[in-house]
């Protein structure tokens, strides 16, 4: 059975070869690097699509906007008039209720997807007042969503797949390694047809101009990206990462950049699915050619 596994990175852009960009001559950070105009050879035969977060709005690409342009298949940003940051307004909520990948994909038969990201008890006991597009799309299609207990067993990841922040801040929760959350992504993988894994901590680190947080932080989420690539049956799974707009890779200024997003995609029909994707409207698309064409 074929299957994908949608590896979101907020804030990551295609930079420019110069010391503001952290991946500028930092080790290890492969795939992640990416230069304008030098072209990298990827592990695992990975194909890198150059995609416009822009989506022919003015203005800089937002969180809220991206996402649900990603999630949906609909360009939010034209829809909307403008590029929005944070979480989904109510128009934006009403697409993704509407259009969500979950929900697409479950119209066509396909009830096996799950989003690996475990959330904290709080989620749970208390009514969030904001909420992410990637929620949204979750609830959407009234999938359920990953506890610690699931994080436990081996079944989700935290956002921050070491566990470094729970433990931070008071949670009883084991440390991983990249190779152990590798482990886990890879797994869910065989269980499920559709797994989307969202990491954000790129983003607040952008925003925070942090070089030396950047610089030990992108290894090892490039080596996170690697081994669970290595772990994976690349003749049925397709692995596609992708980012809603640039920031981590200039920090000489504390916004999103107006950079080209990499999307990267290992695995099966790469070729086709990175020669199809030019901006962020064409992810969803693609996750539903990649499924239902058997
Ligand atoms: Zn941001």
């Amino acid at each position: 059975m074929n299957s994908v596994i949608l590896f979101f990175i907020d804030g990551l852009g295609i930079g420019t070869n110069q010391q503001s960009n952290p991946f500028f001559d930092l080790p290890g950070a492969e795939p992640l690097a990416h230069f304008r105009g030098v072209s990298s050879d990827l592990p695992f035969d990975g194909v890198v699509a150059r995609t416009d977060p822009r989506l022919g709005v003015d203005g800089r690409p937002q969180s809220a906007s991206g996402q649900t342009t990603i999630l949906t298949g609909v360009n939010a940003p034209k829809y909307l008039g403008k590029h929005k940051q944070g979480f989904p307004n109510e128009a934006l909520r009403g697409l993704i209720n509407e259009k969500s990948l979950f929900l697409q994909l479950k119209q066509k038969g396909i009830e096996d997807s799950i989003f690996a990201n475990a959330y904290t008890p709080k989620f749970f006991s208390e009514t969030p007042r904001w909420k992410s597009a990637t929620t949204c799309a979750v609830e959407a299609a009234g999938i359920q969503f990953r506890r610690f207990s699931d994080l436990l067993g081996k079944k989700a990841l935290f956002h921050d797949f070491t566990n470094r922040w729970l433990i931070e801040n008071g949670f009883d929760i084991p440390l991983l390694t990249a190779q152990d959350a590798a482990k886990t992504l890879a797994s869910l993988s065989e269980d499920h047809r559709f797994v989307l894994y969202e990491h954000f901590i790129t983003d607040k680190i952008g925003h925070a101009q942090d070089f030396t947080a950047a610089r030990a932080h992108l290894p090892i989420l490039a080596e996170f990206v690697r081994d669970t690539v290595s772990r994976i049956d690349l003749s049925t799974t397709t692995f596609i990462l992708t980012s809603d707009h640039g920031n981590i890779e200039d920090l000489s200024i504390r916004t999103h950049t107006l950079n080209d997003v990499p999307t990267i995609v290992w695995g099966r029909n790469r070729h086709q699915i990175a020669q199809k994707i030019k901006d962020l409207t064409d992810i969803t698309p693609s996750v539903l050619s990649l499924l239902a064409d058997e």
